[in-house]
């Protein structure tokens, strides 16, 4: 496998970061997990739009232009012959000393990585995921805002643990006010009288690419979608539930807390926008 970094494709044994980087020290960057979907790598430039935004919002310089960056991720799945994949670009704060200080880390890392994933087992998208509430809440956005895809991901790696010890896959996550923000790694959609909702990034949800890939959708298929806030009740009285993510793509979601979701079977809206959502990862982004 061939890795970029920092401009240079090395073998995987050679891609390495020092132990004075800032992105391990403190998980200081930023990152996109971005899919290959038959050389199309789905909504490439929304997620680097997402990245520079989070880059702004940590006050990190991307040594790269957005279009220089954008070959980077098509070259990295050219090198390795994928048509298929996983693209993970990360931008680290870079080298620095053992303090906090971003500003004496003076070059930021770039790595890329194209690889395969699968997260849940296939079974899971026509039987549906049954998933529990978590205690740990999401950081509100007066803390770290939910909607920088930094590389601390403890608050939702606490979550992912809770989730386990629970049995559960994937873990629902509140936010302080106790109204539902998302999922460890997913976005959060219910279907309720024939309408899709969602939480808002102000109930803090990340601005999920596949999340708004079903705001088109939803809009193609003339299916009203309102950004509004859910508690656990409206998820456990919802008719549908499902998640969405790069890697989790859409997946119906049946069992909340141990209840099921309408009549615990993946719903018929589920199915309409999964099938929509894979003709789109076809021909929405940029070829390879
Ligand atoms: N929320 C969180 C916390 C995530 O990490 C992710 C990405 N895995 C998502 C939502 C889904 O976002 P996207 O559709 O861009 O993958």
């Amino acid at each position: 496998m061939k890795i970029y970094l920092d401009g240079q494709f090395v073998d995987e044994a050679d891609a390495k970061i020092s132990v004075f980087d800032h992105g391990l020290l403190y998980g200081d960057g930023i990152f996109e997990g971005i899919r290959l979907y038959q050389g199309n790598v789905f909504r490439l430039d929304e997620h680097l739009e997402r990245l520079w935004c989070s880059a702004k919002a940590i006050m990190l310089t991307i040594p790269l232009s957005r279009a220089a960056m954008a070959e980077a991720v098509c070259e990295t799945c050219r090198r390795n012959g994928l048509r298929d994949g996983y693209i993970r670009l990360v931008v680290t704060r870079g080298v620095g000393d053992l303090g906090l200080s971003p500003w004496l880390c003076p070059k930021p890392s770039v790595f890329i990585i194209a690889d395969t994933i699968a997260l849940y087992p296939p079974e899971y998208y026509t039987s549906g995921l049954s998933i529990v509430t978590v205690p740990t809440r999401r950081l509100g956005a007066a803390a770290l805002p939910p909607m920088v895809k930094s590389l601390n991901y403890l608050n939702n790696i606490l979550a992912k643990i809770e989730a386990r010890q629970a049995g559960a896959l994937e873990a629902i996550m509140l936010n302080d006010a106790g109204f539902v923000a998302e999922c460890t790694g997913d976005n959060v959609f219910i279907v309720y009288k024939g309408r899709l909702l969602t939480p808002s990034a102000q109930q803090g949800a990340l601005r999920g690419i596949t999340r708004e890939s079903i705001f088109a959708i939803a809009r193609a298929l003339s299916l009203p979608l309102e950004e509004h806030e859910l508690t656990r009740y409206d998820l456990w009285n919802a008719d549908e539930c499902f998640l969405t993510g790069t890697g989790a793509e859409v997946i119906p979601v049946v069992k909340l807390d141990g209840r099921e979701i309408g009549d615990g079977k993946p719903g018929p809206v589920t199915s309409r926008v999964l099938a929509e959502f894979r003709q789109r990862v076809l021909t929405e982004g940029t070829r390879i």
